[in-house]
């Protein structure tokens, strides 16, 4: 499913964990560091702290009717998101499990000599430093939002605002990009943003042949899904 009605896009702010990268494993990784960080705040087993946390995340989804995040589950169990995330930084490993793909970094230079591009993510500075350099994209973006920024994590109104006043567009001309819209791009569409989910390579490529249209990479495949925005 994409969305994409502006014809004005002059920035771009994406998300990162999911959507800039794909990765199983690394995603599972960061499920399996939390549990252990509620393990040893509940004085419980790991096992048992993720089936905690699982219902939990079930029973707020149910109660809120949107996806919750990591970080709610996290507050509604008695944990610090701080504390998480430093925990996070100190025992995630993602060199371990990501892959530098050479059409994402393509992808993002492409992009970056027609739009601003930023990040908005949930995760902290120190990983989405450490993952940008890893995976080569950090020299195509104007500007990054971590969730230590502030400690409100997405989704939050005022702090989409916030993003948008600091790079200066208004919400028509600002694109957001993200794997679950509950989280990234029911906000900032309710703003009046244009957004796309991307849900792997293939819709994150698809996004290129979207905005530029004349790049040659377009004349191999016809896009399927909404037309392109710019002309
Ligand atoms: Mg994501």
């Amino acid at each position: 499913m994409s969305r994409l009605t502006s014809t004005e896009v002059r920035g771009i702010v994406f998300d990162l964990d999911g959507t800039l990268y794909v990765c199983d494993r690394f995603a599972a990784e960061i499920q399996g560091a939390a549990a252990a960080y509620i393990a040893g705040l509940k004085q419980i087993s790991q096992p048992e702290a993720e089936k905690l946390m699982a219902a939990t995340r079930q029973r707020l989804t149910t109660e809120s009717g949107t996806v919750q995040t990591l970080s709610a589950v996290c507050r509604e169990l008695g944990g610090s998101v701080q504390e998480l995330h430093r925990f996070f930084e100190r025992t995630l490993r993602p060199e371990a499990y990501l892959v530098r793909d050479e059409r994402v970094i393509g992808l993002l230079e492409r992009l970056s000599e027609q739009f601003s591009l930023y990040i908005y993510t949930n995760n902290n500075r120190v990983l989405t430093t450490r993952i940008m350099n890893y995976l080569g994209l950090d020299g195509a973006v104007h500007g990054i939002y971590t969730i230590d920024d502030t400690w409100r994590g997405k989704p939050d109104e005022g702090i989409v605002n916030r993003i948008l006043e600091e790079i200066g567009l208004p919400p028509n001309e600002a694109l957001f990009v993200g794997d679950r819209y509950d989280v990234d791009l029911r906000v900032p569409e309710q703003l009046g943003c244009p957004v796309y989910l991307s849900q792997n390579l293939e819709q994150l490529l698809r996004l290129g042949e979207l905005l530029t249209p004349s790049s040659p990479a377009d004349t191999s495949a016809a896009p399927a899904g909404p037309q392109a925005v710019r002309s």
